[in-house]
C-alpha cells in the first residue's frame, strides 16, 4: 500500500512539473471566439430564431465553415492583443455570416417544433 502511494505521488509530481507547457501554450482559432460573442449579440435581437443549444451550435457550424479560421497558439496575453488589431475586420465578417447562417436554420431547423 505505501508503494502504491508512492507512485501516485510520483505521478502527481510528473503531472506537475509538465503542467506548466500544457497550461501555458493552447490552440485556439479567434474566429471561433469572436463568433460565439456575435452569435449571442445577433441572437438577443433575432427572436423569431430558435435559440436552442442544438440551434445555436448549427449556427455556429454554419457560419465557422464560411470563415477563415485565424489559428493562434496563446502563451500569454500578447498574441491575443495583437490579434485584437483585427479583431473589427473579423467582426464584420462574422456579423454577415452569422445573419445569414441564422436564416438559413430559421427556415430548416433540425428538429421539430
Ligand atoms: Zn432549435
Amino acid at each position: 500500500m505505501k508503494e502504491f502511494t508512492y507512485s501516485l505521488l510520483n505521478i502527481f509530481r510528473i503531472q506537475q512539473s509538465n503542467r506548466k507547457d500544457v497550461i501555458a501554450m493552447e490552440l485556439h482559432n479567434y474566429t471561433e471566439t469572436v463568433v460565439k460573442e456575435v452569435l449571442n449579440e445577433v441572437l438577443s435581437k433575432r427572436k423569431e430564431v430558435c435559440q436552442c443549444e442544438k440551434c445555436r451550435l448549427d449556427i455556429m457550424a454554419i457560419a465557422l465553415n464560411n470563415l477563415p479560421p485565424q489559428y493562434y497558439v496563446s502563451e500569454k496575453g500578447e498574441v491575443y492583443s495583437k490579434l485584437l488589431a483585427t479583431y473589427l475586420e473579423i467582426r464584420t465578417k462574422v456579423v454577415t455570416e452569422i445573419i445569414k447562417a441564422s436564416m438559413q436554420v430559421e427556415k430548416l431547423p433540425h428538429h421539430q417544433g
